[in-house]
């Protein structure tokens, strides 16, 4: 498969499309670098597919996320941003619902890696669409059989959610997902253990989110930052939110890097 090629790429910026480097040098005039401020926080809620139609929006308290750190003895690990020196950015897309053959086009041209967590319910009807995206490079990971509220549910249904959409995915795309991203980012320390009985190495958070054109920086400082984990959904706007991804991506010298070579 080919690589990414930056040398050809051009970005928008205002009416103007300029090369990559003059866009570069105009964004770095523009962005200050800020320095000293906190680690990010990140949100509990996953973004509705409906938001108010800004551009930029504030980032959101975080009362259910562990960041980086390990909170418990739970083998599982939860993560929010990859704490890495390379210059690399994540792109994961959620759920399934839409199927655009404009996003297999688009995925099918640029050769972006990305992580798609699919719900089992969103994608039976049509399971060789996403098999589609595998062989162009997106890897098929778990968001749950029927996309349930996991916080405050049994064990037991927890880990049906989880592993019945595993051992589906193993069966029709012939891998077992190792990593899980719980519905709403919600989750309690009985989706940890629901999880590693499923085969579960990582939960995966965001830490940006880019929903319909509009843009949330959980941490606060308004472009993206190497080891960020960018969250899209799959729907009718998906391919202009993969546009905008890789424009913000570019504007910050980052490289979409496949997330499962940094999460083991
Ligand atoms: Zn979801």
């Amino acid at each position: 498969m080919a690589s990414w090629q930056w040398g050809s790429s051009r970005i928008r910026v205002g009416r103007a499309v300029l090369p990559l480097v003059g866009a570069v040098a105009v964004t770095v005039a523009l962005v200050p670098v800020l320095q000293g401020t906190t680690e990010p926080t990140s949100a509990s809620d996953e973004t509705r597919q409906t938001l108010p139609t800004e551009t930029v929006r504030t980032p959101r308290p975080a009362p259910n996320l562990a960041g980086h750190r390990v909170t418990s003895n739970s083998p599982v690990r939860v993560v929010d941003r990859v704490r890495t020196a390379a210059p690399v950015v994540f792109l994961t897309i959620d759920d399934g619902v839409a199927k655009n053959r404009s996003v297999l086009r688009w995925f099918r041209q640029r050769q972006v890696p990305a992580t798609a967590f699919l719900t089992d319910a969103n994608i039976a009807s049509d399971y060789g669409y996403f098999r589609r995206l595998q062989r162009l490079g997106v890897g098929i990971q778990n968001h749950t059989s029927r996309h349930s509220w996991l916080r405050g549910s049994s064990e037991s249904l927890q880990r049906d959610e989880i592993c019945s959409a595993s051992s589906r995915f193993e069966s029709e795309f012939g891998i077992r997902p190792y990593l899980f991203r719980p519905p709403f980012g919600v989750w309690d320390e009985r989706t940890r253990t629901a999880a590693g009985r499923c085969g579960i190495g990582w939960m995966v958070q965001w830490s940006v989110v880019i929903d319909g054109g509009n843009v949330d920086y959980r941490s606060g400082f308004r472009r993206l930052r190497r080891g960020d984990i960018v969250l899209l959904h799959f729907t009718r706007s998906t391919t202009n939110d993969l546009r905008l991804f890789l424009e913000l991506a570019m504007r910050s010298r980052l490289r979409p890097a496949n997330l499962e070579e940094y999460l083991h």
